[in-house]
């Protein structure tokens, strides 16, 4: 697994000066010898020296064999889209997404690719759902915001057998975590927004390949298309990267101890967490994850979604916020913000109840969390007068 120490010898000192942080390269063209005669760098759209500190970091930190970087994580997901033509299908996660589900939905349907989405959880749907047309398996693993967990090696092998590509959105587990390439997939897509930076303080992409030939393509469309990540973007992802694993630990065995106060509240109705034994898919969860994330999402007895609404608004050290990932701590109310465009239905169907609050457990200590939790759902209680 990425220890911190091995983590560190992929960032390096720069050459020129010894300066030990990677200087930022703020600059858009590169001063030519000769025409075309250069130091490997012509233009930063194509190639930047702090941009590609930060892709071969990622590449070394998810095994893989390249690594790219863009200007969100939906810009990373356009990218991979874009290694399909026109008539090819993908079959994906149910619980994708939700920005992920619009660009298919509404801009990839029209150029004529078709996606499919099954409950990937059980492999054998997968395998249920490919047809001669797939040419993309898309999962995430564990999903947002119910938890939902995949089991990535077994999806490789189907992937393998049907010479379909496997792609991997990895942002909630972490290479700290799980390093989907090692069990099988071809591509790992971050939203590096969250766990990666890690700050809340910026919006940022990353693709890595398994191997040279799908990196050769996903760089051509990186060039082509142009959605590349800024040279400061850059270097604050490599800075917050620096922490990870240290970050990534402290979550989960935050989000343990919450997870843990959560499941035995009387107020609470279901927890999801794939660190719980009671989660559906423990057994690949411990499998597959060296640790199981900093985010939970449960839903209330009374499944009311002014009384969430409440809750969501009454915490101190929780703030109310769509993104995960960073230091300090959020909460949400998903049938109101991340989901509010999903049909009820639907949205019912996946889990997301009127009453479920996501937590993006921060790096607060998980005592005063649990406390700022209770307090919330007592002051809450004293005003509705809720007995349980
Ligand atoms: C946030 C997120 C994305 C989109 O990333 P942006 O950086 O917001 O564009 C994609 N996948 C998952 C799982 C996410 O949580």
């Amino acid at each position: 697994m990425t220890e911190t120490s091995s983590l560190y010898q992929h960032i390096p000192v720069d050459p020129l000066t010894g300066a030990i942080s990677t200087p930022i390269y703020q600059t858009s063209t590169f001063v030519q010898e000769a025409p075309g005669k250069h130091k490997g760098f012509d233009y930063s759209r194509s190639n930047n020296p702090t941009r590609q500190t930060l892709e071969n970091l990622i590449a070394k930190l998810e095994n893989g064999a390249r690594g790219f970087a863009f200007a969100s994580g939906l810009a990373a997901i356009d990218t991979v889209i874009k290694l399909l033509e026109y008539g090819d299908e993908i079959v994906a996660v149910d619980d994708i997404y939700g920005g992920a589900f619009r660009l298919f939905t509404h801009i990839y349907k029209k150029f004529g690719i078709h996606v499919r989405y099954v409950d990937t959880s059980r492999s054998q749907n997968v395998a249920d759902a490919l047809t001669e047309k797939t040419k993309l398996i898309w999962l995430e693993s564990p999903t947002n915001p119910t938890l939902k967990v995949s089991n990535i090696r077994e999806i490789a092998q189907i992937a393998k057998a049907n010479n379909v590509l496997l792609c991997v959105d990895n942002t909630f587990a972490s290479p700290v975590s799980q390093r989907p390439i090692e069990l099988g997939a071809d591509i790992v897509v971050h939203s590096a927004t969250k766990y990666l930076a890690g700050h809340s303080d910026l919006i940022a992409g990353l693709v890595v390949t398994a191997n040279e030939e799908l990196g050769d393509k996903i760089k051509f469309i990186q060039n082509a298309s142009g959605s590349i990540l800024g040279p400061f973007d850059s270097w604050l992802c490599i800075r917050g990267i620096e922490t990870l694993a240290l970050r990534v630990k402290q979550h989960s065995a935050n989000a343990q101890k919450v997870a843990e106060f959560l499941e035995n509240q009387d107020w609470v109705n279901r927890v999801y967490y794939p660190g719980l034994s009671s989660h559906k898919n423990y057994d690949v969860a411990a499998d597959q994850q060296k640790y199981f994330g900093g985010v939970i999402s449960f839903d209330l007895k009374i499944d009311d979604k002014e009384l969430a609404s409440q809750i969501v608004q009454k915490t101190q050290l929780f703030h109310l916020a769509e993104s995960l990932g960073g230091v300090k701590s959020l909460i949400c109310l998903p049938c109101e913000m991340t989901h509010k465009s999903t049909p009820s239905d639907i949205r019912y169907q996946a889990g997301v109840t009127d009453s479920l609050i996501r937590l993006s457990v921060g790096l607060e200590d998980a005592d005063d969390l649990i406390q700022d939790l209770e307090s919330a759902f007592e002051v809450v209680k004293e005003k509705e007068a809720l007995t349980f």
